[in-house]
């Protein structure tokens, strides 16, 4: 459900603007999940509409342990299927975490979503239902929660599938139907250069994340094979023109891998590779502990990343240790790979 799908229903029944109105109400305030649910229409124009409100139709639900992350195996129109996750970080801020393509075409070395190999992209609209399907959660199970921070951490690199997903962050933000604050919305790339300058040019206001886990282009190009057409410096050309055209803070994700990126050369190396950055006080990194997938890395033990991050603070860099929801679903960073739903 979009405006788009909404001005088709008015068109095709040549319907008053004030349905229009009802039915962005319906979808967009109110989270009905099907026309049936929209009693501000007639019965018979209700059962006239033969489209399907939703692209995403729940196949399974799991719940974590905590209680304060959830992912949905959900289906899309063609039979293909993606995982979308729902979060709750702090008690009261709630998050969605979308997927923006079947499988990916990346295939870093750590991530369970990568090995799956790319299938499709995604709609715009089967990008955005994601959120509705959270939406549409919440009201149903009588959660206390309000959905207003979307994350482009799914399944997916958002960048390569730039147009849907531009036409997403369009959605996402128009007032008539999402109207959520850009600064609410965070997308996070391994690093696709020109998408990361357009970016910049049409979304200034939108949190961009970028997935560095290393500082030397052999180590990148090991863990991420995108590395080879966009090596670091290209990469930190791309930041610095984000950065230098927003004024705004850049995330820098980096998952501590044991042994592999972890020690302090690493962190060393990430220092100077920062403050080659143009305004280096501007970006943030996140040190994500990782998670398991079948990829044969390992996590970096606590007191080793908190090592680390020492070593960036110490250097005047700001940086977190970013806590892990979801895990015990696999519903985790990294950890979307349809395991055993199938
Ligand atoms: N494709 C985009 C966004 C989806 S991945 C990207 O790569 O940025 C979201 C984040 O999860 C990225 O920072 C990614 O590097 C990280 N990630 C992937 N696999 C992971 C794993 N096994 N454990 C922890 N984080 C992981
Ligand atoms: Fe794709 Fe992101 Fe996973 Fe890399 S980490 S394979 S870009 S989803």
């Amino acid at each position: 459900m979009d405006a788009q799908r909404i001005d088709t229903i008015v068109e095709t029944h040549d319907l008053p603007t004030y349905r229009r109105q009802q039915l962005l109400h319906a979808f967009f305030t109110e989270n009905c999940a099907t026309f049936d649910d929209v009693t501000t229409l007639s019965k018979s124009l209700r059962t006239s509409i033969d489209l399907p409100a939703m692209t995403v139709r729940k196949r399974r639900l799991l719940v974590s342990n905590e209680g304060n992350a959830f992912k949905a195996l959900v289906e899309l129109d063609d039979g293909k299927l993606i995982e979308t996750v729902l979060l709750e970080p702090k008690p009261g801020l709630w998050s969605c975490c979308i997927s923006s393509q079947v499988g990916c075409l990346m295939k870093c070395s750590f991530c369970a979503t990568g090995r799956l190999g790319f299938t499709r992209h995604l709609t715009s609209e089967e990008i955005t239902d994601q959120v509705l399907f959270w939406r549409q959660y919440i009201r149903a199970e009588g959660l206390e929660a309000n959905l207003r921070n979307v994350v482009y951490m799914g399944m997916g690199e958002p960048f390569h599938n730039k147009d849907a997903v531009f036409a997403s962050l369009r959605e996402l933000t128009n007032p008539e139907t999402f109207n959520i604050g850009a600064r609410s919305i965070s997308v996070s790339t391994s690093g696709l250069v020109p998408a990361i300058e357009e970016f910049t040019d049409q979304f200034p206001q939108i949190n961009l994340a970028v997935s560095l886990h290393a500082a030397t282009d052999e180590l990148r190009q090991h863990l991420m094979p995108v590395n080879k057409p966009y090596p670091l410096e290209k990469l930190r050309a791309a930041m610095d023109y984000y950065v230098d055209n927003t004024n705004r803070k850049l995330f820098i994700e980096y998952i501590m891998l044991d042994g592999e990126n972890d020690q302090p050369a690493h962190a060393e190396k990430l220092v100077q590779y920062i403050r080659g950055m143009a305004r280096p006080h501007l970006a943030h990194v996140n040190l994500i502990v990782y998670n398991p997938t079948d990829a044969g890395h390992r996590e970096s033990p606590r007191a080793i990343a908190r090592a680390f991050m020492a070593i960036l603070k110490d250097n005047g860099l700001s940086a977190t240790i970013r806590k892990n929801l979801g895990r015990d679903i696999n519903g985790a960073c990294g950890q979307l790979a349809l395991k055993g739903q199938v």
